[in-house]
């Protein structure tokens, strides 16, 4: 089965254009909700967890000690590569699992936000990148959550750019009030639906 991976950066809309393939009937995986469950969930995950930042990482009754985790990773790039060493694995596995158990569909998709910086996009047939200027970006994500500019902006340049992004995609959805998005998911779920 054709697998399809999608991302953008933060407030690129992603997750809006993800949501219109999945109108289309397209199963679409959300990689960021599926990360959060498998930290609770994946007994592999929860055990190199434990070993790697210590058994306080989860509270007695199983659920995850993410101030204890975010406390080790802040701003501290080797801890948060051997998180990602962890959780990204897991992440694939659930994929996987969820891809074995999709039946009847032309494709399905992966939304991920660091699809590119995960590497996971080597395990899509296909790539997409939403792209939309960083100050639209901003006042997007601004409206929704109850962030900063600075906070935005910092998480931001914590993602790789557009511009590398884009050349790594396959294809490109521009979401950025200048072209209607519709029309251009429908052009991509006919290619992808014609495979
Ligand atoms: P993040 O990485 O921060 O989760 P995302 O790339 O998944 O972001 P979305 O959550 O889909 O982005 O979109 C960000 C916000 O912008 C949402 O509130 C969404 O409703 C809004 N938005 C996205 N696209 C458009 C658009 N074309 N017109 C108006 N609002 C939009």
């Amino acid at each position: 089965m054709l697998k399809v991976g999608i991302t953008g950066n933060i407030g690129s809309g992603k997750t809006t254009v993800s949501k219109i393939f999945e109108i289309l009937g397209v199963p679409v995986f959300y990689a960021d909700d599926a990360a959060k469950k498998v930290m609770v969930e994946d007994a592999i995950l929860i055990d190199a967890l434990k070993a790697e930042f210590g058994d306080e990482s989860y509270f007695d009754e199983g659920s995850l000690n993410r101030k204890h985790i975010a406390s080790i990773v802040f701003n501290n790039e080797a801890e948060l590569a051997k998180l990602n060493a962890i959780v990204h694995p897991a992440v694939f596995r659930a994929f996987d699992n969820w891809v074995a158990g999709i039946k009847n569909a032309p494709y399905v998709m992966k939304e991920a936000a660091l699809l590119f910086e995960s590497s996971s996009y080597k395990m899509c047939d296909k790539t997409i990148m939403v792209t939309a200027p960083l100050e639209l970006r901003i006042n997007r994500v601004m409206q929704r959550d109850n962030l900063t500019r600075e906070e935005i902006e910092s998480r931001n340049a914590r993602q790789f750019s557009e511009e590398k992004k884009i050349q790594l995609a396959d294809f490109i959805i521009r979401n950025d009030d200048t072209e209607l998005v519709i029309p251009q998911v429908l052009e991509l779920h006919k290619q992808f639906s014609s495979h």
